[in-house]
């Protein structure tokens, strides 16, 4: 389909013909989706990620033994073989570009750069070492070239999850996988090494509401207990159901119970899943790493707005541990000059459209994803996100309202000035480098691949160096 053209007059007065061409800035799940819905209407896209590699947390925040989920990046490849398509890897908007400069190229902007932060609980010992964001971790398993350099303690028995998410059960699985199950992974070599090495054997993961109330979704949590090496466990309990409780939520109240039901198993490592605690202070011994967790119990309580709420009791409880892994959430980073509620956490928007301190949409910027609706839902939750904020998109466009790009602003100008500004901009020829680069290395042993985690490496591979 020929790129959308619209009539433009020139600086000198003459009209011309301009191809209305789009920026997304982040190219993960969202980012995609909305690069596909755009180059279907007949826009350009110009892609642009921090890093060299595509794909954001489908590469650097799904689990590594969830092969399948990554699969998803066949649909995304496909999007990038458009002729209209092109990625600019390597590029930091607010670092090397600015918002500002990407408005004078483009007829729209399209923020979907995710929520990178996490999210904090303001508890005393949050610092010490042993105490870790989950989004740390994950980037370290996964090999994100910003987390390669950290290093885990795995070197004690016991770590602490906190959160009854995901991601609190994906890095609790991590923890106890056999080396066969992490064996045929795209696991990055420094963390499977770690794994290998570890002392783990218990991780218990803490909820501050009941089984009811947790944000699991039932595949993650079935999965759980099918572990190799790790048995489950749960104590027994009596979950209040409300009436209009979740299909997801009867579903793993049943997988729980089950859970609870089973015989003590005799595997060699254990996930334990405990409820109604809070944690309250990370305890450390001498040489300031962490060795507790106090918690407090918690009842559970309806709100008048019909939510759960967890109520701390006076009963307290000492949970030693080597490790804390804080997965309470993620929160998105302000990026400079790009609107931002700090309150929030995300860019503030009005169905996908960036609005102003006035609340009136801004002309030609727009948001996708989690930096757009706060950070929920699974990968597919991200394409009809993507696509109501494209809907508007496309009904700006209709009425004149996107962006108006200055002279200079055709496809070959955009690239000379990223050239000039960030030599070393991957492209996706330089992306398929790094791709048949790591594949290559991860085949003799039947992985999927291995990956480059240093930022120098993954520029010299993407050069074809
Ligand atoms: P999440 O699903 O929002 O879960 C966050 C958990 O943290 C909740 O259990 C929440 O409890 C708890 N929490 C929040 N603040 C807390 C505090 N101060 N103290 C104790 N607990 C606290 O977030 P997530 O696990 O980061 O996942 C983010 C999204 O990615 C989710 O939509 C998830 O489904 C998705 N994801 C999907 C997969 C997959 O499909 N395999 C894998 C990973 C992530 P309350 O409910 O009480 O607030």
């Amino acid at each position: 389909m020929p790129a959308r053209a619209r009539a433009q007059t020139s600086a000198v007065g003459s009209v011309v013909e301009v191809v209305q061409r789009i920026a997304i800035v982040g190219a993960g799940p969202s980012g995609f989706y909305a690069a596909d819905q755009l180059l279907k209407a007949g826009f350009a896209v110009d892609l642009y990620d921090r890093l060299p590699t595509p794909f954001g947390l489908v590469r650097a925040g799904v689990a590594p033994d969830h092969p399948k989920i990554k699969s998803v990046t066949r649909i995304y490849e496909k999007t990038a073989a458009h002729d209209a398509f092109r990625f600019f890897g390597g590029v930091e908007l607010g670092a090397d570009i600015t918002r500002d400069e990407l408005l004078a190229r483009y007829h729209a902007v399209v923020y979907a750069y995710g929520t990178a932060r996490d999210n904090r609980l303001g508890i005393p010992g949050e610092e010490l070492r042993g105490s870790h964001p989950a989004t740390d971790f994950v980037g370290w398993y996964n090999g994100h070239p910003d987390y390669t350099d950290l290093e885990f303690d795995l070197d004690h028995e016991r770590a602490v999850v906190i959160g009854n998410g995901n991601v609190a059960l994906d890095v609790a699985r991590m923890l106890v996988l056999a080396t066969e199950e992490l064996a045929p992974t795209d696991t990055a070599d420094h963390a499977v090494a770690a794994f290998h090495g570890s002392g783990v054997s218990d991780v218990v993961l803490i909820g501050r509401r009941g089984p009811a109330q947790a944000a699991f979704t039932n595949p993650e949590l079935r999965e759980l207990g099918e572990l190799s090496r790790a048995d489950v466990v749960v104590e027994p309990f009596e979950a209040e159901l409300a009436e209009d409780a979740t299909p997801t939520a009867r579903r793993n109240v049943e997988i729980l119970q089950e859970y609870a039901r089973r015989q003590p198993g005799d595997k060699t490592h254990k996930v334990i899943l405990r409820f109604c605690l809070s944690p309250v202070e990370i305890l450390g011994d001498e040489t300031g790493r962490v060795s507790a967790v106090r918690v407090v119990h918690n009842r559970l309580e309806t709100g008048a707005d019909g939510r759960v709420r967890a109520v701390a009791t006076d009963q307290q409880e000492l949970i030693e541990c080597g490790m804390v892994l804080r997965a309470v959430g993620y929160r998105g980073e302000p990026v400079p000059g790009v609107p931002f509620d700090a309150d929030l956490g995300r860019i503030p928007n009005n169905g996908g459209r960036v609005t102003g301190p006035d609340g009136d949409p801004l002309r030609g910027e727009y948001a996708v994803g989690w930096i757009k609706r706060g950070p929920s839902g699974v990968i597919g939750t991200n394409k009809k996100d993507a696509a109501d904020t494209v809907a508007k998109l496309l009904e700006d466009a209709e009425h004149d309202r996107l962006g108006v790009p200055g002279d200079g602003a055709d496809a070959d100008a955009i690239a000379a000035w990223l050239r000039e500004r960030v030599p070393g901009v991957c492209t996706w020829e330089g992306w398929l480098n790094i791709d048949e680069h790591e594949t290559a290395a991860g085949a003799p042993a039947g992985r999927p691949r291995v990956k480059v985690v240093r930022m120098e490496d993954l520029q010299r591979i993407a050069a074809g160096a």
